[in-house]
């Protein structure tokens, strides 16, 4: 049974997770004004808390937007790159396409190294497009969600810093879970709904007071994704700009004092041992991986789709027995799938839904073994 007792839907799709019924219950807490100091408090609390999941220290502050994960990518290109600024862009799957397709939505001069869907970045690669200093910025996904595929943001932000440049990282699926410190990296970005077990409506950028500080002294590409205007209403004024998902806010204050309770080291453990019994079992069941396990987050699975099966007929067919697996995107929709570890799931989740994919697989593929 789920939080308002209907039969449980096991949510294998990156985001938004099942969340703990403590989080759920704190959507319900009694209406309140986003210009009075209890909720001054509470973005308070929130914005300490995520700079504290992000490994960082009294230097550092969170910024919170209302907007899916997508909203704070954009406010943070858009805010974080001078007018006469230069991004590079490291592109391995359909996140980090995405990034250039924003940047180059708000006018900023983009350069994107395009490695190809599903390969692994190479630093080569990488301080070659930076040399000579070209580039004031490099933006890149930790975990680029179309192939689950974990990207080395430490060492990129090395050769990043040696050669001047800032790194913008989006974060949006690995937040809480794969560990990465706001030291090595200067800016990052998160959503409320996926690794961070909160509700959907929220996303934040973590940075440096100083940083955002000076961000904020700049003419602006946004009105609303102006991270400068909510840095300074949020952490100066103690209002926000803007009237705030209020109930989002409630559901990822509790979410975040699960995390730290568990720890991102705990979560990153968690969602290891998940993924493992998952893949072992879909192996089992003859299923093919796509990335070598070297480059795999603890957060998603890609797989190619079994011989003689649809996406839709296999996502219908799972869904009767209450599971909700998610399509691919781009080149790899047709043959392809993704199975997400992420949020409140059990053991016995993973193993109900190798269960149900045994009983819907064609015996051909794995059904006899
Ligand atoms: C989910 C996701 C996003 C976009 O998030 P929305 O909440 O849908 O706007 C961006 N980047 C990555 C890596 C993601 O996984």
């Amino acid at each position: 049974m789920n939080q308002a007792g209907r039969p449980r839907t096991v949510l294998m799709n990156p985001g938004p997770v099942m969340t703990d019924a403590r989080v759920h219950d704190a959507l319900t807490v009694p209406d309140m004004c986003h210009r009075e100091p209890e909720f001054a408090d509470l973005m308070q609390r929130v914005a300490d808390k995520l700079v504290r999941a992000a490994g960082g220290d009294e230097n550092h502050a969170a910024v919170v937007i209302t907007g899916s994960g997508t909203a704070a990518i954009e406010g943070a290109l858009g805010s974080v790159v001078p007018a006469r600024g230069s991004l590079l862009v490291i592109e391995n799957g359909t996140y980090g396409d995405r990034l250039t397709t924003i940047a180059r939505a708000l006018g900023i001069s983009t350069t994107p190294l395009e490695l190809g869907l599903g390969t692994p970045v190479s630093l080569e690669a990488v301080a070659r497009a930076l040399g000579g200093g070209r580039h004031t910025h490099v933006a890149l996904v930790h975990h680029e969600t179309s192939t689950g595929m974990l990207n080395p943001v430490s060492d990129v932000a090395r050769l990043a810093h040696r050669a001047g440049a800032q790194v913008i990282v989006d974060a949006v699926s690995s937040f809480g879970a794969e560990p990465l410190s706001v030291h090595e990296c200067d800016w990052v970005v998160g959503s409320s709904n996926k690794c961070l077990e909160g509700k959907p409506g929220l996303s934040f950028v973590v940075a440096r007071r100083d940083s955002l500080a000076e961000i904020g002294r700049r003419p602006a590409r946004s009105f609303y994704l102006d991270l400068g205007r909510h840095h300074a209403a949020q952490s100066e004024v103690g209002a926000p700009a803007f009237t705030p998902a209020i109930p989002a806010y409630h559901a990822l204050d509790v979410a975040l004092d699960l995390l730290l309770e568990e720890s991102v080291a705990g979560r990153h453990e968690r969602y290891g041992e998940l993924a493992r019994v998952l893949r072992e079992g879909l192996g089992e069941l003859g299923l093919e991986l796509v990335l070598p396990p070297e480059h795999r987050s603890v957060c998603l699975t890609l797989l190619k789709l079994p011989g003689g099966l649809t996406y839709a007929r296999l996502h219908d067919a799972v869904k009767a027995l209450g599971y909700v697996i998610y399509a691919a995107q781009t080149t790899l929709q047709a043959g392809h799938f993704r199975l997400s570890t992420m949020g409140q799931m059990k053991r016995t989740d993973v193993e109900g839904f190798l269960d149900a994919l045994r009983e819907v697989l064609p015996p051909d593929d794995g059904g006899q073994t």
